[in-house]
């Protein structure tokens, strides 16, 4: 009744701790976002509310199994952040649910999204409740930055990893969706492994327009400095700068990879294939080319002056010598 997409070791691990009763009253989830964590978590404590649970996953029937499904279920508790951060008295509020007695074999389940958002007072308040929580009581965590969380929390938790979601799983699940075989295929490589990301980029029609500029701009490489400068500004005023360049690294993959192999199939953008036709490089020169974005890539995550950045990329690759 959850689809989680591409996890199958986290997911066949939280069904054997169920199987085997070797259940953990505090599980931290971590990995990218939107790969399915949250779901996942619900998946897992639905399994354990389920009233007639077929092959120890939930029905998606009974009357908790509906409970679950539609958010209304009182044995699960979300917290998430309040603003910025996830503030102690959300974890007071918390504890004072501890309170209420539970029935003999009933169960109830605390998720705590964007668990790295925990100020310091909150996440102390919770290792106290971590420390003796009463029978029946699981904790989930959920956190696409365990980096950021006290590493007294992060050691006392069953950590359970999930990872990026394969592009051409990704790329499935957009064309179910009706998205064409081009815009999927463009937009599972810019998801970063996140079907969140892949389904919000898929109705974002200004990331399709920001992609397609961005071709047509690589297309008509080589070109006068002055357009170099001007596109330079526009991507630094008014683009998702991060996804500008992964588009940017997409194209040179393709044109690495065409040159390689000749096979237009090999092309993730199939609307470039006609400015890949027309621009030859030695593979030294594209590889170069493909160290120069990720060097952007990396610059521009450390905070390096963006525009100057972009100028200094785009000048370099429309440099045509070799
Ligand atoms: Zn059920």
């Amino acid at each position: 009744m959850f689809k989680i997409n591409a996890q199958d070791r986290a997911v066949d691990f939280l069904k054997k701790t169920i199987e085997e009763k070797s259940l953990s009253h505090f599980y931290l989830f971590y990995g990218p976002p939107g790969v399915g964590k949250m779901t996942a978590a619900l998946a897992f404590a639905a399994g354990l509310l389920c009233e007639a649970p077929e092959n120890y996953e939930a029905c998606g029937k009974c009357a908790n199994c509906r409970r679950v499904l539609h958010a209304n279920c009182p044995n699960i508790i979300t917290i998430k952040p309040d603003g910025k951060v996830i503030k102690i008295d959300q974890i007071r509020e918390l504890q004072s649910y501890l309170k209420f007695k539970m029935e003999q074999g009933e169960s109830r389940f605390f998720i705590i999204d964007d668990a790295h958002k925990m100020t310091r007072e909150a996440a102390n308040s919770l290792l106290k409740v971590l420390e003796e929580p009463p029978g029946g009581t699981f904790f989930i965590l959920i956190s696409d930055n365990i980096d950021l969380m006290p590493a007294t929390v992060v050691s006392r938790g069953q950590l359970i990893k999930f990872n990026p979601v394969p592009r051409s799983v990704i790329d499935e699940i957009l064309r179910e969706k009706g998205c064409s075989k081009e815009k999927a295929a463009a937009v599972s490589l810019v998801s970063r492994g996140s079907v969140g990301n892949a389904l919000t980029l898929m109705e974002d029609e200004e990331v399709v327009a920001q992609r397609e500029n961005i071709i047509a701009f690589l297309a008509h490489l080589p070109t006068r400095r002055a357009k170099i400068l001007e596109f330079a500004a526009e991507l630094d005023a008014n683009y998702d700068v991060p996804l500008g360049l992964d588009i940017v690294f997409s194209c040179y993959r393709d044109l690495l990879v065409w040159q390689a192999t000749g096979k237009d199939k090999m092309i993730i953008n199939q609307d470039f294939i006609d400015g890949i036709r027309k621009r030859v490089f030695c593979p030294g020169t594209l590889l170069k080319k493909l160290d120069d974005i990720i060097y952007a890539q990396r610059a521009i995550s450390n905070n390096a002056n963006r525009l100057l950045t972009l100028e200094t990329l785009l000048l370099n690759l429309n440099d045509q010598s070799s």
